[in-house]
């Protein structure tokens, strides 16, 4: 079941009583959690954006719902593992810039600093058996995940059960990239990576989705609603249906579905998820598209007609987090050519021969530098 209520904007009344319509319809809090429980909010902080972006669960709806856990007895952490190098000064920069730290000192939750990891072995994943996880989301008896409706460059869509690939410390997410390039695969690790640290209750931010480049350097888009359910996977569901994308469209729902984790039919209680559909919701310029099954596109060549990164240059500051977060190591900083703008500065330089399109640089850009761009080729064959 998952229900969703109508939210029109951030403002505090507006969000809390939203919030106390959810929180009803899934029974309160007692069929999930102990009442003195340690409680992980595990929200969306991809990197350090403003909430007015949209790329990160927004602050109010977050202080909101620590608000009532509070109130119903538990002690409340908020926290993320987000892209890039996972220590303190960054957690700091980030919670701050993202508004967590306002949202705990209004809640009177806790921010996590805990950078430290964990093993867990005997996994029972379809492609993971052994995980390193950050300690912050296991030192809580119960997790929340928290998270935000946007699409995403390389998975479609992420919501629910994609905010947990947070639980992966920091720069060790590239891994996974390395080891699983096909979209599939890495669909499959998303689950178990999800069920290894299952949360009790999902709760989603979708007054402002994000639309376009998500998960980063898209716009917000208005949807005007707040949704919760036990099942990430139910409430992805009904999500992505809200943005106009079936279950076949999004990589987690149909490795969730192979896996007899999410039902044919959800069932909704609340307001009708219709009320809210955006028929023009505007996905990622490229979709990620598996090329390696069937059809006639491999005949074709794969390296043509796979998508590229492109660097804009002109809007590149030189930072060098991309190279620096890249999982195939394949960028390279260099000074650009004598004469041109900010020459002074070193520069993204990709060998594409080794680029896995994994899209983390676009996700990692702070200055939405980074787009993923079709092969004309794979235009013109996709209008055949
Ligand atoms: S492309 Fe983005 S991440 Fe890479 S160096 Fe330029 S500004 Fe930094
Ligand atoms: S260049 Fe970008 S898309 Fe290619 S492997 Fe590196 S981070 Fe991934």
């Amino acid at each position: 079941m998952v229900t969703i209520h109508r939210c029109e904007n951030y403002q505090t009344e507006m969000i809390e009583r939203a919030l106390s319509e959810i929180i009803e319809d899934i029974g309160g809090f007692a069929p999930y959690i102990k009442k003195g429980e340690t409680v992980l909010l595990k929200v969306n902080l991809v990197m350090g954006k403003g909430p007015e972006l949209a790329a990160t669960t927004h602050p109010a709806f977050v202080a909101a719902l620590a608000k009532r856990l509070k109130e119903y007895g538990c002690c409340v952490i908020i926290g993320d593992s987000p892209g890039g190098p996972f220590n303190t000064a960054m957690l700091r920069r980030i919670y701050k810039i993202t508004g967590m730290q306002q949202a705990a000192e209004e809640s009177g939750a806790k921010l996590s600093f805990n950078t430290e990891s964990v093993q867990l072995s005997g996994v029972a994943g379809n492609r993971l058996k052994n995980l390193t996880v950050t300690a912050m989301s296991q030192e809580a008896d119960k997790v929340i995940s928290v998270c935000k409706l946007k699409t995403h460059g390389m998975m479609t869509y992420t919501g629910a059960v994609k905010n947990m690939f947070g639980t992966i410390p920091g720069t060790m997410k590239a891994e996974y990239h390395v080891r699983m390039p096909k979209m599939e695969d890495f669909a499959d690790a998303l689950i178990d990576i999800c069920e290894a640290r299952r949360p009790v209750l999902s709760f989603m931010d979708a007054v402002m989705g994000m639309e376009g480049d998500g998960p980063t350097s898209g716009s917000p888009r208005k949807i005007g609603a707040v949704l919760a359910s036990a099942s990430p996977y139910e409430l992805d569901m009904v999500a992505a249906g809200l943005i106009g994308l079936g279950e076949q469209q999004v990589p987690t729902l149909r490795a969730a579905a192979m896996r007899n984790l999410a039902p044919c039919a959800v069932q909704t209680k609340g307001d009708t998820p219709e009320e809210f559909t955006v028929r023009d919701f505007r996905m990622p310029e490229h979709i990620h598209t598996d090329l390696s099954q069937g059809g006639f596109l491999p005949k074709i060549g794969m390296k043509l007609l796979r998508p590229k990164v492109k660097f804009d240059l002109g809007r590149c500051v030189g930072c060098g987090d991309c190279a620096a977060n890249c999982p195939a190591k394949v960028i390279v900083m260099k000074e650009r050519r004598e004469g041109e703008k900010n020459s002074r500065l070193r520069k993204p330089v990709v060998d594409y021969r080794s680029c896995i399109r994994c899209f983390c640089c676009q996700e990692l850009c702070p200055q939405s530098a980074v787009h993923v761009k079709e092969s004309w080729i794979f235009k013109l064959a996709n209008k055949i």
